[in-house]
């Protein structure tokens, strides 16, 4: 099988953290709870009227995660809106039996890599995904080393002539990946470069409960919170629809997709830090199956950590921009440490960079001045026209922050100030800016708005509609 690497191609990272942490979540030590408890089963504040929350409860610990990968299921049109705003929809016995929840497929080894450590508590079962057929039953990976060869691959000591291999654990969460911990079964697949990709198949709702934390902080308040489950499932299940037949994988555990860092996880410095809670297993339940359509199709949820005033227009930014990701004011992210930003280079790195993406070595053409073309606080990125001498080259604020060096420009909206032997960039905000404002959530949730409010700000004419799985 051709090996796809589809989503690692994209242009642009949705991510809202590209440069750096923020806003998603601070690293939390690993507190036993999560493993005491590792199904979503939390408590809180619920929406939610109580006899469907029962109802819930019951649908849940019936499922089953089913062992095929499924496609979303088709959308179904929730009742007529009602004349009073924004709630959630509200959720019904016809629409709970109607659906299965999805499975999401997520490489959680971005790029592909050469070998990695696994490690499986208790037995389980591994199979080879290309001829269906058992390769062993109850058996023990514990703390082994993974590698690819010629032939297949090889786990431990022993060597498989396959190139996919599934392996489905007796209880969950139970398979770590380089110190990720993950619920759910892993595919492992030898790419035609010999490189190893570690795909994590699991019910898309456990999914979430990691990717909550793992983009955004658990103090933000519930309603932001609540908005992100929404957001990141609508953007989940829009790469399940987008995925090319061939492709192994739905989406990347990395912030070129949406950071995902399982159940908990093993930092550089060697401590066990959580990767989701009982916070964010209890948002993710609060909104099961909810998510953004715009004329009853999923589209793509692009968001970021902070607009800086303004959201960006989506087409500025993404091919695949909906006129639901239309520029909206944004006054509710003022709090954050970026939402104006400084920073400087010096002339001479400035000068070699900013017409180029070639760093080798490459000569600095002097730049005399710097004219800004585009407009400001029109939901437009930044444009800047260089007098280089004979020519005058136009680049954009995505291009200088792709060439410039990493973290020097927080967003592709700033201003740039010529000194002698610097440069002094005078920006707002953090990420892309398009969508979803997640610092501009917590400030909305803070004065009281509810999740419904705060997504229908930053997407434009859609509709929340319950997949009723
Ligand atoms: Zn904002």
């Amino acid at each position: 099988m051709s090996y796809d690497t589809r989503a690692g191609d994209r242009s642009v990272n949705n991510s809202p953290n590209e440069a750096d942490s923020e806003p998603a979540a601070q690293p939390r030590l690993f507190s036993s709870s999560v493993e005491q408890t590792p199904s979503p089963k939390g408590k809180g504040v619920w929406i939610i009227a109580l006899p469907v929350l029962a109802l819930l409860i019951a649908v849940a610990a019936v499922q089953t995660a089913p062992v095929i990968h499924q496609a979303p299921p088709p959308l179904q049109t929730f009742a007529k809106q009602r004349s009073t705003p924004p709630a959630l929809p509200p959720k019904t016995t016809r629409q709970r039996a109607k659906a299965t929840e999805p499975d999401i497929r997520v490489n959680v080894t971005p790029g592909g890599v050469q070998s990695f450590q696994l490690d499986v508590r208790g037995r389980c079962r591994l199979s080879s995904l290309e001829t269906n057929e058992e390769l062993a039953s109850e058996t023990d990976l514990s703390r082994i080393m993974v590698t690819s060869t010629a032939k297949g691959l090889k786990l431990g000591s022993r060597q498989y002539a396959t190139k996919q291999i599934e392996i489905q654990p007796d209880q969950s969460p139970s398979i770590r990946v380089d110190g990720h911990l993950y619920r759910g079964r892993m595919r492992l697949f030898r790419r035609a470069d010999g490189l190893i990709s570690a795909v994590n198949v699991l019910p898309i709702e456990e999914y979430l409960a990691s990717v909550v934390d793992s983009e955004m902080p658990t103090k933000f308040p519930e309603a932001a919170r609540q908005a992100q489950a929404i957001v990141a499932r609508t953007y989940a299940l829009y790469q399940v629809r987008l995925a090319d037949p061939k492709s192994v994988f739905d989406l990347l555990s990395s912030q070129r997709s949406q950071k995902y860092l399982g159940v908990e996880y093993v930092d550089n410095s060697g401590r066990r830090l959580a990767g989701e809670s009982e916070s964010s297993r209890r948002v993710v339940k609060e909104t099961r199956g909810v998510v953004c359509t715009l004329r009853n199709e999923l589209f793509c949820t692009y968001y970021s950590a902070v607009c800086g005033g303004r959201t960006i227009n989506g087409d500025e930014v993404f091919k695949d921009a909906t006129d639901a990701l239309k520029s909206v004011p944004c006054e509710w992210c003022r709090e954050s440490p970026h939402y104006r930003w400084t920073t400087e280079l010096s002339r001479d790195v400035f000068q070699q960079r900013a017409t180029s993406n070639n760093t080798s070595g490459k000569k600095a053409i002097p730049i005399r001045s710097v004219r800004q073309t585009s407009p400001t606080g029109t939901g437009v990125i930044s444009r800047f026209e260089l007098d280089a001498g004979k020519e005058r080259p136009s680049v954009s604020g995505i291009e200088l922050r792709d060439r410039l060096p990493p973290g020097t420009l927080h967003s592709p909206h700033f201003q740039i100030k010529l000194e002698k032997d610097r440069v002094l960039f005078d920006g707002r905000g953090h990420g892309h800016g398009v969508g979803f404002c997640q610092w501009g959530a917590k400030g909305q949730a803070e004065a009281g708005r509810t999740s419904a409010e705060i997504i229908r700000h930053y997407f434009s004419g859609i509709e929340l509609k319950d997949l009723g799985y």
